[in-house]
């Protein structure tokens, strides 16, 4: 198959490699319909070098269409269509149980110290294939898997994989009180979605960026935007809100 892989620092390209195939009961081998990129595959490109070895497929947004189960598997089947969120994890850990999949203590790189494996993003988190490529082994599949319809874009679905639930956590962890104020520093993609989530959850967003598209694109929305590339966008932020500021910022 081709698949994205890591060269060197500041060089990837498009390689013919070993199809993945089944390792364990546990799990999927899928055929990769869309992959986001991720402004964290950055970091593998230049920053985290001293991680990285020659080779190593690199993505951890994907989603496809199941090819192959192991014999643990039993919540998809192939044909189902499927997003793979990018932890990796055991989903019975007592880390997993307390909602910290990101922490699973069965995939883990004690080695560092970073936490869960994640697929596609170095030695840091376990060196797993990732899934800007044709096809993606699943390690637990059984549990991070997500079934999704057979209808509509990928582009609806996609964002499951890592998009949408890391600016739901980050409106999460903001504590916004009912009925408040949320500030969002920044409309790439997370800063989007956490001012949809928050407008979603019934807050008042307030959203910065120095992008008029961004700003257009989040107004769509209904979020209120202000261009950080003005002075004054802190002094703006409190004039919009009684002169307070808002009550939770992201
Ligand atoms: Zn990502
Ligand atoms: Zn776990």
């Amino acid at each position: 198959m081709k698949a994205l892989t890591w060269q060197a620092s500041n060089t990837v390209s498009v390689e013919e490699v070993p199809d993945p195939h089944i390792q364990e009961p546990t799990d999927a081998v899928i055929r990769v319909t869309s992959t986001a990129i991720c402004g964290s595959d950055l970091h593998l490109y230049e920053v985290l070098t001293p991680f990285m070895d020659k080779g190593d497929i690199i993505g951890h947004e994907p989603m496809g269409i199941v090819e192959e189960v192991g014999s643990a598997v039993t919540h998809i089947k192939p044909g189902d269509r499927v997003v793979i969120p990018f932890n990796v994890s055991c989903g019975h850990c007592f880390m997993c149980r307390q909602g910290l999949q990101s922490q699973c203590e069965t995939t883990q790189v004690r080695e560092y110290g970073t936490g869960a494996q994640f697929l596609g993003y170095s030695r840091l988190y376990g060196s797993v294939p990732g899934g800007q490529a044709e096809y993606l082994r699943v390690p637990h599949a059984d549990y991070g898997a997500i079934k999704v319809p057979n209808v509509g874009e990928d582009e609806r679905y996609l964002f499951l994989s890592d998009v949408v639930p890391t600016a739901w956590q980050a409106v999460d962890y903001a504590a916004v009180p009912d009925g408040g104020s949320l500030a969002v520093l920044g409309l790439g993609p997370i800063g989007q979605m956490s001012a949809r989530i928050g407008k979603h959850l019934g807050y008042r967003v307030i959203a910065t960026d120095a992008v008029p598209e961004r700003r257009a694109m989040a107004e769509r929305y209904g979020i209120e935007t202000l261009d950080s590339s003005e002075d004054g966008v802190a002094e703006q932020l409190k004039d919009l809100t009684d002169g307070r500021g808002p009550n939770s910022v992201v």
